[in-house]
């Protein structure tokens, strides 16, 4: 994905913390962690960049790449939380249950580790006394919180999930990926010089003109319900991840059918198929399921240091 939706997704992530039906529970997790970002999301946009900007391990992080495999056997899936898209459009896949191999990639370890490194730096923070140089900053936290929603967010565009490399040959992978950032750029008033989004009285990117796409997603974020679970299995970071990447290779093949690869799709060709006219669609299904994701696993990490922060 590309600059402007890495960061319009992490702040819609934040806005389903403040807006949707939070469980009770959760409650106080949820409100305490909004009005933590809000004083970091002037660096949304820079934060949720890096991945691409500085660190540049797109051939290994910001990927799972899976493909079919012939072997005779029934492959087990993980499961998803049943408000998924992905989860719910890809146990219908004709590709579910079948065997698959996983060739490269490790964005689920990559989102483990920084979800696991933030909750250090909290404790750290907390720990130690302010000025050491050793520890760490609230902005440097705020910083990986970004980071890591790059990531989760990768992994729900389905041809990071994919062998097929629609990168090559007529880009189509990078075509889909411009088609959604003109929305989002087009969607909302954005300080360029600044890096930043303005934003509206509530403190979220300010609306321009909104498409229909970007307008599906502000529905779902408020309205979809919220659930605190990684799905059933399923215990960690990690675990999760790895969920959301088995679905995003059966949602890639929705996107774009078995009987293409990069060898013969043209982006013409590709205008006039019958996925295409469906893109709209999955667009919304990846890009809202991707807020709920970030979301999810912020809460959990969130909530994970405000755990351990009670007991002291
Ligand atoms: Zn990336």
């Amino acid at each position: 994905m590309k600059k402007y939706t890495h960061a319009w997704l992490a702040f819609m992530a934040i806005k389903r913390l403040d807006c949707a039906n939070i469980p009770e529970e959760l409650k106080g997790d949820a409100q305490s962690l909004v009005k933590w970002f809000h004083d970091y999301r002037d660096f949304v946009i820079e934060g949720a960049w890096y991945p691409d900007q500085v660190f540049k391990d797109m051939a290994t992080s910001h990927i799972i790449k899976y493909r079919p495999d012939t072997a005779e056997r029934e492959q087990k899936f993980k499961r998803l939380p049943r408000t998924m898209q992905c989860y719910n459009k890809g146990m219908k896949s004709p590709l579910y249950k079948k065997p698959f191999a996983i060739e490269e990639g490790n964005c689920a370890d990559r989102c483990e580790s920084i979800a696991h490194s933030i909750v250090d730096c909290f404790k750290i923070l907390r720990t130690e006394e302010r000025g050491n140089p050793i520890s760490t900053t609230s902005n440097h936290i705020a910083m990986r919180f970004f980071i890591l929603s790059h990531y989760i967010a990768d992994c729900h565009m389905p041809l990071h999930c994919d062998c097929r490399s629609f990168s090559s040959g007529e880009n189509i992978h990078g075509f889909i990926e411009s088609e959604w950032d003109k929305q989002v750029k087009a969607s909302y008033h954005i300080d360029i010089p600044n890096n930043r989004f303005f934003y509206d009285p509530q403190g979220y990117p300010l609306a321009n003109k909104i498409t229909p796409l970007v307008q599906e997603v502000e529905n779902d974020i408020v309205n979809r319900e919220f659930l605190y679970t990684w799905g059933n299995g399923n215990n960690n970071t990690w675990d999760y991840i790895s969920a959301v990447s088995e679905y995003s290779y059966l949602m890639s093949y929705r996107l774009i059918p078995k009987e293409f690869d990069e060898k013969n799709l043209t982006k013409e060709l590709y205008k006039s198929s019958e996925a295409y006219s469906r893109l709209g669609e999955y667009s919304s299904d990846i890009l809202c399921d991707a807020v709920d994701s970030i979301a999810r696993v912020w809460l959990h990490v969130w909530a994970r240091y405000r755990k351990w922060a009670e007991k002291r």
